[in-house]
């Protein structure tokens, strides 16, 4: 054990994990190890892991569920605060969900249908923490987590918290202020609506099952790898670009939703990245349009 996760042991009530497998915490099951990873037990302790990080001069990364982010083989230097485990109370105030970031997507969308609540069923099948879900303006089925947002509770790397308003998040297409780094995502609030428990438990199932029918669900995957252009929805490009079921390594174009990158089995970062250049590219010489990816990479030397 470093000196440095040995302070954090000593100063930190949550879990202290050092050079833990980044490839047990994302969806992709891909990634080498975080020096030190940190699960948080409460505020307390991430102002903890901060203040003793920025003493030693150490990197500091936040992760939530793991289910948008591409690790490489070497991976992570420094403190990996992972927010899901930890920071998990929610509690609703009349119409208003105020919930810490560590909370899941899935839970807290069928939590606030059974409290007769309406709005964020179209959550309850992306697998991210609330905190990853602001960070990425999440959204399915014609909903986004940005516009329910009343306000949010970050801190900066020193633990400094400040409350910015829905209209300070710069909330857009899979975009949102608190990309560009710096800000760690506490707690939100967010704003529902009166609505049927019947209904919203309905449409909960049934964006279930339209997942179900079109998402390769049973291979690891981070959901979709490229953002849709404007001119059509990506996966119908990589698709009519023929790229489906293409593989390199173990990660492959899912044949189910050409979207998805799944890891088919031991699939590395490097394979994933090496695909992703490769179906860009073939986007590229069929119809001239160029894809973004959607996914955020840790340790890659494209970061
Ligand atoms: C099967 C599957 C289906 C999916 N379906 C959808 C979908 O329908 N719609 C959709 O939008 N996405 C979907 N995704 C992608 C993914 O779930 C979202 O991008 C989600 O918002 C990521 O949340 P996370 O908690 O896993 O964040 P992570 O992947 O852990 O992190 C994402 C980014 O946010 C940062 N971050 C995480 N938490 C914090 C925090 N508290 N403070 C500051 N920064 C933080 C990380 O550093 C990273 O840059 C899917 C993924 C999978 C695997």
């Amino acid at each position: 054990m470093s000196d440095f996760s040995e302070e954090l042991s000593k100063n930190i009530k949550g879990a202290v994990l050092a050079q833990e497998p980044l490839a047990r915490h994302t969806t992709w099951r891909i990634g080498g190890p975080a020096e030190v990873m940190v699960i948080p037990q409460n505020r307390q302790d991430v102002q903890s892991a901060l203040r003793l990080a920025a003493r030693r001069g150490k990197k500091v990364t936040v992760i939530g569920n793991g289910s948008n982010l591409l690790v490489a083989e070497s991976g992570v230097e420094g403190l990996v605060l992972k927010l899901v485990g930890g920071l998990t109370e929610w509690r609703l105030e009349g119409q208003r969900l105020r919930a810490e970031s560590g909370c899941l997507l899935p839970g807290l969308s069928r939590a606030s249908v059974a409290a007769g609540l309406t709005g964020l069923e179209f959550a309850a099948g992306i697998p991210a923490s609330l905190g990853g879900a602001l960070v990425m303006n999440a959204g399915a089925h014609g909903g986004e987590l940005g516009s329910l947002v009343r306000e949010v509770l970050a801190c900066n790397l020193s633990g400094e918290q400040i409350t910015l308003a829905r209209q300070d998040c710069d909330f857009g297409y899979r975009k949102s202020v608190f990309q560009q780094g710096g800000l760690i995502v506490l707690e939100a609030v967010l704003e529902l609506e009166q609505g049927e428990r019947e209904n919203g438990l309905q449409l909960i199932q049934s964006n279930l099952a339209k997942r179900a029918e079109s998402q390769p669900l049973e291979y690891p995957s981070a959901g979709s790898v490229f953002r849709n252009p404007p001119e059509a929805p990506a996966a119908r490009l990589i698709d009519a670009a023929g790229a489906k079921g293409l593989r390199i390594g173990g990660a492959m174009v899912s044949d189910k939703h050409a979207n998805f990158i799944v890891n088919a089995g031991g699939a590395t970062a490097s394979d994933v990245l090496e695909l992703i250049d490769t179906v860009k590219q073939m986007v590229v010489e069929k119809f001239n349009i160029e894809l973004h990816p959607e996914i955020r990479t840790l340790g890659c030397s494209r970061d």
